[in-house]
């Protein structure tokens, strides 16, 4: 996240927290009743009953500040599916009526670089242990995916552990996830023949990471193994070249400077180098350590660790352009609008046996977010399933359900009710038991303050006061 779009979240934040401690009547009405829905529930069914209430008067104010009526609708089903999602959340349900807030996607599971601590080590024995195959997914799959998942979220990551730029139809997955407002990301290592920088930035692409550590090639090779830094360097120049032919304040550009005793030495040199080129920012960052695939890579802390921010940018990426073109999906959109939260309760199988545990653990990820890879494997999070117990994949991807597969139903209810979970998997084969139920990592997730960034761009004139995306984006 870069600088100013922190900042602002911060500050919205501090706003919505004030707003939040004030009397109902002052905070506003809207967010008192939100407080209400959350606070009174006596139930899943009472509490969708309210959703559609609320829905309807967040879709009231859209249109009276937009005027226009499918991007008001779908704005008021995104957050009328976040305020579903927390509810779930907080309650631990096993089963889910809303849709995930973001998206991971691989458009490509193959990557030209052997970096150490990733699947596509070049050390066979690491590498070896994953269940990772190099596939590419098609642009069909992922519209269809899209369908679905698109008008609940917020959030597209494009990447996870392929390099999404190898896909020659890369832009069009940006596109794809545009056509639903998302606020879209990749990240790359830049290290090959570019492309057509044009159409990246045309596509509307938000945000690239640069994976860069190190301003001379013997130090950048030693960990982006096999990647050449002058096709790197030139392919930079082309993205700064293209954003200013074309008059584009994104993609915006993140320099990635990971630390390694190899290359800290070259910290100051890649600021310099980072500023001269044109990027927006260089992050400079302790990496995980990878001395378990390669003992000769040794991750460091270096004193300059931390985020330079060279060319700003407000952070509004949603124009009003963006907003008029959801009159192209209008028909999808009302038909998803229109679909109530109290039918959508009645239609969602197990959604009211499903019993409250707020007081136990669990894990964000799987209320928040599903990923796809380019094998049209649906996943929980960011992590790579292996050969021996990672068991993440969930489902391939076949047009059906995406939020309550049997799996990830288990895998909820393995942190809610380990008792009740124990029993259930009896009759489940080991194959088909999430390794959630045993997993002690929490990789970090997207995040809900980059939603409440995402909401305040969306909604650029505030319709939907900040009070409301607090409690919203709150989830503690
Ligand atoms: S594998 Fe771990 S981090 Fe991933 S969704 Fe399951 S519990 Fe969460």
């Amino acid at each position: 996240m870069d600088l100013r779009r922190r900042n602002t979240i911060r500050l919205d934040r501090f706003v919505s927290r004030l707003q939040a401690r004030l009397p109902r009547f002052i905070a506003g009405r809207l967010a008192a009743e939100l407080d209400s829905a959350f606070s009174r529930s006596t139930g899943t069914l009472e509490f969708m009953r309210s959703m559609d209430s609320f829905q309807a008067k967040v879709y009231a104010r859209l249109l009276r500040e937009y005027g226009a009526e499918p991007f008001s609708q779908l704005l008021a089903l995104k957050l009328c599916n976040l305020a579903v999602a927390r509810y779930h959340f907080l309650n631990r349900h096993s089963v889910l009526i809303s849709k995930p807030f973001q998206v991971t996607v691989d458009p490509t599971n193959a990557c030209q670089l052997g970096c150490p601590g990733c699947v596509h080590s070049l050390n066979p024995a690491y590498a070896g242990q994953f269940d990772w195959p190099r596939l590419t997914l098609s642009v069909d799959v992922f519209d269809r995916f899209m369908e679905q998942a698109g008008p609940f979220a917020f959030c597209g990551s494009l990447y996870n552990y392929g390099e999404p730029l190898l896909h020659k139809r890369f832009a069009d997955f940006v596109r794809a996830s545009k056509k639903y407002l998302l606020f879209t990301q990749t990240s790359t290592n830049l290290s090959m023949p570019l492309l057509d920088t044009d159409n990246i930035v045309a596509s509307g692409l938000d945000r690239i990471v640069l994976s860069i550590d190190g301003t001379t090639q013997d130090a950048y090779e030693r960990y982006r193994k096999k990647g050449r830094l002058e096709l790197v360097l030139g392919n930079v120049r082309k993205l700064v070249a293209s954003k200013k032919a074309l008059g584009s304040p994104t993609p915006y550009l993140v320099w990635q400077f990971l630390t390694f005793k190899h290359n800290a030495h070259e910290t100051d040199a890649a600021i310099r180098m980072a500023r001269q080129l044109g990027v927006n920012e260089i992050l400079v960052e302790t990496p995980f350590g990878v001395e378990h695939d390669d003992p000769g890579i040794h991750a460091v802390t270096v004193k300059q660790r931390g985020t330079y921010t060279l060319i700003r940018w407000n952070g509004n990426w949603c124009s009003p352009e963006r907003r008029k073109a959801i009159e192209q999906i209008a028909p999808q959109v009302r038909g998803l609008f229109e679909y109530s939260w109290e039918q959508r309760f009645h239609d969602t199988e197990g959604s009211a046996d499903d019993e409250s545990r707020p007081a136990a653990e669990t894990c964000g990820w799987l209320y928040q977010n599903v990923t796809l890879d380019g094998a049209s494997r649906i996943m929980p999070c960011c992590m790579s399933p292996d050969k021996s117990e990672k068991r993440l994949v969930f489902a391939n991807f076949t047009d059906g359900e995406i939020v309550n597969l049997p799996m990830a139903k288990l895998a909820r209810l393995a942190f809610a009710n380990r008792q009740a979970y124990d029993g259930r998997i009896q009759s489940v084969p080991p194959s088909q038991r999430p390794y959630c139920a045993q997993c002690t990592e929490s990789p970090r997730a997207y995040g809900l303050a980059n939603v409440s960034g995402d909401i305040r761009a969306i909604d650029e004139n505030h319709a939907v006061p900040r009070s409301v995306t607090w409690a919203l984006t709150d989830w503690s």
